[in-house]
């Protein structure tokens, strides 16, 4: 039964498959402890419902980028251990700290900002350095992680900070015999080991995203912190089906039929008639467009199943239609459900096949399917 008949759409989400998803990557994961990543919206998916479902299925962190993310997720009541790793100056860590919610540090001069909040509250923060193995992006790079190791230990002597742990992000997990993979690895331990000489030692070193969970062992170090796998797509498509890695996909996004009109050949098509029909033909809206977080490069290209049928999106996206030409004898009637992507078990179109079609990576897929599309557990 179509749980939103009359919704120009949703998503559905399958709590079940991020829980035994979880459970999976914990055990590939062995002794490591696991960070389910919930950032952005837990890719889409809803932050706080995958957070307790990842939290349900065995997960022992949980990671977010944004600082009001992790207070978001924490309001709710989720009490697991939390980091949150994108610092942004001015930010009001005095509040993370009160919430315990661990920080991901990448400069001397955040420990300093972090420092000036917890003189004025008088509580140890819990922090998290990170150090740029050779990502180039977030991190402290070369002599900044020696000064930022400097910092560190003489503020954790003073009892300001508690150092769980240290951190860094690959470049190339997606291409696990790349030689970075392993130098960076390399990096990371003697960055670990500098810490490591100054007396403090920190609880969780973790570098694999999801990849690396998936495909090295070696670097599972004490935690992994996954953020795709847990939602069921392949982090890397060319090397694996989600079912390969032992992932099922937890979102499938669903539309409904608006209107069905019968058009003579040689009609063009939505915006720019990019697409012309050939013959007579019973066209249908699809009332979901790029305000819904549909490429707008899935024109004349993006997916859908309707009947059991695979058709493709004729002519342009439009901000909150699209059009599909389902030939002159198709049986259609409006509010007939439309399966943009899913498992692909009925058929359907997957998330990856999306990326795909459109020039992108299921990360992007899954995390711009916009708010104004309720989401549905199940
Ligand atoms: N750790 C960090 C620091 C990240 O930025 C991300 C996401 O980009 C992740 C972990 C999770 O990565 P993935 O979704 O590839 O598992």
């Amino acid at each position: 039964p179509d749980p939103l008949p009359g919704a120009s759409g949703y998503a559905e989400i399958d709590l079940g498959a991020i829980r035994a998803n979880v459970a999976s990557l914990k055990e590939r994961a062995g002794d490591a402890a696991l960070m389910a990543v919930v950032k952005a919206d837990g890719y889409g998916h809803g932050a706080v419902p995958s957070a307790r479902a990842a939290l349900a299925g065995g997960a022992d962190w949980l990671g977010v980028a944004q600082l009001s993310e992790a207070v978001a997720v924490r309001a709710a009541g989720a009490t697991a251990p939390m980091l949150t790793w994108l610092y942004v100056p001015g930010a009001d860590l005095g509040s993370a700290v009160l919430a315990d919610i661990d920080l991901g540090i990448s400069s001397v001069a955040a420990l300093d900002e972090l420092l000036r909040a917890t003189t004025r509250q008088g509580k140890t923060a819990r922090i998290h350095l990170k150090v740029d193995t050779g990502l180039a992006r977030n991190g402290a790079y070369g002599s900044d992680w020696t000064a930022l190791v400097a910092a560190t230990a003489r503020a954790a002597a003073e009892g300001a900070v508690a150092v769980v742990g240290v951190f860094s992000h690959f470049a190339y997990a997606d291409a696990p015999d790349h030689p970075t993979v392993r130098s960076q690895q390399q990096t990371f331990e003697a960055a670990v080991a500098e810490l490591e000489r100054t007396g403090i030692r920190p609880q969780v070193r973790h570098l694999a995203n999801s990849a690396a969970t998936l495909t090295n062992p070696s670097a599972a170090y004490d935690m992994v912190r996954p953020g795709l796998a847990v939602y069921g797509l392949s982090p890397i498509p060319d090397l694996g089906t989600p079912a390969d890695y032992g992932l099922r996909e937890a979102m499938r996004l669903i539309s409904h039929v608006a209107l069905v009109k019968d058009v003579p050949a040689g009609q063009g098509v939505s915006y720019g008639h990019t697409y012309v029909t050939d013959r007579a033909t019973r066209l249908a809206l699809v009332p979901l467009g790029y305000a819904d977080g549909l490429p707008r490069n899935a024109s004349n290209a993006g997916p859908m199943l309707h009947r059991g049928v695979r058709q493709t999106i004729a002519g342009r996206v439009c901000m909150d239609q699209v059009v599909l030409d389902l030939g002159p004898d198709a049986d259609v009637a409006p509010g007939d459900p439309v399966v943009l992507f899913g498992r692909g078990e009925d058929g359907e179109p997957t998330a990856q096949d999306w990326a795909t079609a459109t020039g992108t990576i299921s990360y992007e897929i899954v995390t711009r399917v916009s708010s104004r599309l309720p989401r549905v557990y199940v």
